[in-house]
């Protein structure tokens, strides 16, 4: 009998792909990989570590396998894969006895011999970081899972990252920056696209630094991107996430000119303090980026913009959160992440004894969602009225419905008979609803809005 693995993945879209892949390994190695995991031989969780309650979610979920069982009746092999695998260790086990297997980030290509070793009693942990590109030794993505995944696909062109935030766990959980070579980037991307894919976000901890190379010589993002552009079957590119130090001319032209690079950029800024984005060591302060934002807006007029943001970082006074929310209602932002500081064991501010009480971080949170929500429906609300080319991803929740995505990442609801899943239909905005947009065909003699027109494949 096949034995079953299920999969749990938490935090990011790169755990999320990194998920994918162990998947295509697991199925090589001869599991079928379940969305159900009742009664699966195989149970992984694949954890995120950036912020505390989500290593706690963690452990109480590892509570939930104890007395599990596969389908084959013999005892469920747990492992912990992930940010937390790799910042925790051996540490894992000793906390969650029942967990028989550790596997950081970048051994996920090793899995099999893990499990090997796990389904002897061994106990192994593997942590390290090695000299070889994992992605050259992990299975590629099989059309199956390609296809279950529909006309949109992450693929992870960087890993990594030399910036050491003072806040943040990834440089220590991801390891240094690396990218993958150009030509394997397009040939994964060929090979989505030959599955149906018609959508690609290229991910990275910090995409826009990504550095390979080809026949011509380096290749930064925007190279990439043009390659990628000229995929036929391709019609849409997106990447994330991008560090504002690292948004080069290059990028900026690429979005002026590449007509299937989305007018969408998430680029946090985490705050709006100068003193407090040098504590965080972010290295620009919020005029350099300000000035970002007006260049960006200048290539790319329509760009809707996204970022994240820490309240409560240590040292931070209520005059520095007034800074934050002062360069938010500069910037205005379609949509955006916010969280309350967390202090990662190991990190720089996290011996800071200038902590902000929690009773404080949650009232500066509150008050920026409810400014970042405000805005969000603002530029919902902008939408409404326009002709914009909507990405047909999937059936809707209700009966007769399908949702895509416009080229800002709005969902739009749209009825059945509007388009195929897979198609680019010119949608009429009629509504906008908390983040969606709803609409439907325009009538024949409509005119598309000139400038969403551009962004559609
Ligand atoms: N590389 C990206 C950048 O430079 O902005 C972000 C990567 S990080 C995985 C995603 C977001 O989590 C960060 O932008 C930050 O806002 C948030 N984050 C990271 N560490 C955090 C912490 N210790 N407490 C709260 N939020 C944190
Ligand atoms: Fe973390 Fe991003 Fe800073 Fe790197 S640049 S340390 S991933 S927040």
């Amino acid at each position: 009998m096949t034995k079953r693995a299920f999969i749990k993945s938490y935090g990011c879209q790169m755990n999320v792909y990194d998920a994918q892949r162990m998947a295509g390994q697991l199925e090589a190695a001869g599991y079928a990989v379940t969305d159900d995991a009742e009664g699966a031989d195989l149970v992984l969780l694949n954890t995120c570590h950036i912020r505390e309650k989500a290593a706690e979610k963690v452990y109480s979920e590892l509570g939930r396998w104890k007395d599990a069982r596969g389908a084959s009746g013999e005892r469920t092999i747990v492992g912990v894969a992930g940010c937390v695998a790799q910042a925790e260790g051996a540490e894992i086990i000793a906390r969650a006895p029942r967990v028989d297997f550790v596997v950081g980030p970048q051994a996920y290509h090793r899995l099999p011999s893990l499990i090997d070793g796990a389904s002897r009693g061994e106990k192994p942990v593997d942590t390290d970081f090695p000299a070889e590109d994992k992605f050259d030794h992990l299975a590629k993505p099989t059309r199956r899972a390609i296809a279950a995944r529909g006309v949109t696909a992450f693929l992870t062109v960087q890993e990594g990252c030399d910036k050491f935030c003072a806040f943040c766990v990834v440089p220590y959980t991801r390891g240094a920056e690396v990218s993958r070579p150009v030509d394997a980037v397009v040939d994964e991307a060929r090979a989505l696209v030959d599955a149906g894919v018609r959508e690609i976000t290229l991910l990275g901890q910090n995409v826009n630094a990504y550095h390979g190379a080809d026949a011509g010589g380096a290749v930064g993002l925007a190279g990439l991107v043009r390659r990628l552009a000229a995929i036929e079957g391709l019609a849409r590119i997106r990447y994330t996430t991008s560090h504002p130090n690292d948004m080069t001319v290059d990028l900026l032209d690429a979005h002026r000119d590449e007509e299937k690079l989305m007018p969408y950029l998430h680029l946090p800024v985490q705050a709006g303090a100068d003193r407090i984005l040098k504590a965080m060591n972010r290295k620009h302060t919020a005029a350099d980026y300000l000035r970002l934002i007006e260049a960006i807006r200048a290539a790319r007029p329509d760009m809707a913009l996204s970022g994240d943001f820490i309240v409560g970082f240590p040292g931070e006074t209520d005059a520095d959160f007034e800074a934050t929310l002062a360069l938010v209602r500069e910037v205005g932002y379609a949509s955006a992440y916010s969280f309350k500081y967390s202090p990662r064991p190991g990190t720089p501010a996290a011996g800071s004894t200038d902590q902000v009480s929690e009773a404080v971080k949650s009232e500066r949170l509150q008050r920026l969602q409810s400014l970042l929500s405000e805005q969000s429906a603002v530029f919902n609300r902008a939408q409404v009225g326009r002709t914009l080319p909507v990405l047909v991803e999937k059936a809707g929740r209700r009966e007769g419905q399908r949702v895509g995505r416009s080229p800002y990442l709005q969902p739009v609801h749209i009825p059945e008979s509007a388009g195929a899943v897979g198609e680019i239909v010119d949608v009429h905005v009629h509504a906008s609803e908390g983040n969606s947009l709803f609409g439907d065909v325009p009538r024949r003699d409509a005119q598309p809005d000139r400038a969403a027109r551009s962004a559609a494949a």
